[in-house]
């Protein structure tokens, strides 16, 4: 019986967990605690698996990344390309989340709520962010899974091997063996994931059934569509104009990701499946899936940058509250800053929500509409956010020459 179940494409069995998981949610949402108590556990065991594999997996591949890539300026390169790129796709993000909240105008008809405002989050400053990228206890940064000083540790790292050379060849193989077994758990981990996907799919159709949908569809809508529409034509185009590469045989290689991404609704937790979907079907090479990947599920969040933007003119909508030319900059700015900030988390472009609006002021009780419903669109944003880092290893790779073109236009193997 394993055998056959083994036999199916893994995003076959996801997709089917997925399915059925939505149907058992829907059926037992008259009974939301029984879900509680006996499905979703199985969801947060997988989950633990995930995030299980995350510090010693981006550690570890990283350094043997950028011991495979050698030169210096070939690693600024890349990083200065990654970056730009994740730049310019948050930035039609943005722009596209605002025109598409203009024209749906997902706010107008819905009932304000009263609630008590919460408390907004503030951005550390720029300063303390640069300073903070250096781990000053590497072992502290590990323990705490701090991605952003593990990247930085694993790159000095690796160049220091770099330098030493021949004498430090034990330990580029031991990091080199570390990361293959972390490799291995990873596929090990991804045959959970059927039953992982059903037990959160099951529990988010159960605690929100249908009718706590309804009254808030325009919004739902707005976004899911807004995000689908980013990455059809905005990833679409990159891949297919810069990167010369065939776009449906990217989706069809990144949708174990995408499943895992919008299950957990975590892009750092779903960096393992990432890595994997990259690396195995789309031939993208260690040395840059392990630096563009990590860096871009903690700055580069397009479908978190859309939803800032269409849930702040959602709330200016829903209080009435007329916005002009200026207020829409604002929302572009601090709306690309909210998803730059933003953890890979769930939950956490809510959280940065409570900046934009008290940037451009408008009313935190609006918080409360699309916080009932928030876990529904983090799982669109959150698909997005991982789709747009595979793009850009993908596109990043082929500029320099380290995408396996062979292994991305075969069929998946992962
Ligand atoms: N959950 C998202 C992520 O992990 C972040 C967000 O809440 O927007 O990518």
């Amino acid at each position: 019986m394993w055998k056959t179940w083994s036999s199916i494409k893994l995003w076959k069995r996801i997709a089917g967990g997925l399915i059925l998981g939505v149907i058992v949610g829907i059926a037992m949402s008259g009974a939301p605690g029984v879900v509680d108590t006996w499905i979703k556990p199985f969801g947060t065991l997988f989950l633990n698996f995930i995030k299980m594999l995350i510090v010693p997996l981006v550690f570890l591949s990283l350094v043997v990344g950028v011991t495979s890539l050698k030169d210096p300026a070939r690693m600024g390169r890349i990083g200065i390309k990654t970056v730009g790129w994740y730049l310019v796709t948050t930035a039609f993000a943005v722009v596209l989340g605002l025109v598409f909240a203009l024209v749906f105008q997902p706010g107008t008809g819905v009932e304000k709520v009263a609630a008590a405002a919460p408390k907004a989050a503030a951005l550390p400053s720029v300063v303390d962010t640069f300073l903070n990228l250096v781990p000053t206890n590497p072992v502290g940064a590990l323990a705490s899974g701090n991605i952003l000083q593990i990247i930085v540790f694993a790159i000095v790292v690796g160049i220091a091997i770099n330098f030493v050379g021949p004498k430090a060849d034990p330990l580029e193989r031991v990091m080199q063996a570390g990361a293959d077994v972390m490799y291995k758990m990873t596929a090990g981990v991804m045959e959970l994931a059927p039953l992982g996907v059903f037990a959160l799919m099951a529990w988010v159709a159960a605690k929100y059934g249908l009718s706590i949908l309804l009254p808030l569809a325009k919004i739902i809508v707005c976004v899911y569509v807004a995000c689908i529409l980013h990455a059809i034509v905005v990833y679409g185009l990159i891949l297919k104009l810069y990167g010369g590469l065939n776009p449906v045989q990217f989706f069809k290689g990144i949708v174990d990701a995408q499943m895992v991404a919008f299950t957990t609704t975590s892009s750092a937790g779903t960096l393992p499946v990432t890595l994997r979907c990259t690396q195995d079907n789309l031939g993208v090479s260690v040395g840059v899936s392990s630096f563009v990947l990590p860096l871009g599920a903690t700055i580069n969040m397009d479908g978190t940058a859309i939803y800032e933007a269409i849930a702040a003119v959602f709330v200016a909508q829903v209080f009435g509250v007329t916005l002009g030319g200026g207020d829409y900059l604002m929302i572009v700015i601090v709306a690309t800053l909210a998803s730059i900030g933003a953890a890979g988390v769930p939950g956490a472009g809510l959280i940065m929500l409570t900046m934009v609006l008290t940037t451009i002021g408008l009313p935190l009780e609006g918080l409360a509409i699309v916080a009932g419903i928030d876990r529904i669109l983090d799982m669109a944003r959150t698909t997005i956010n991982v789709t747009g880092d595979a793009m850009v290893s993908c596109v990043v790779a082929k500029s320099e020459g380290e995408l396996n073109k062979a292994v991305y236009d075969a069929a998946p193997v992962a």
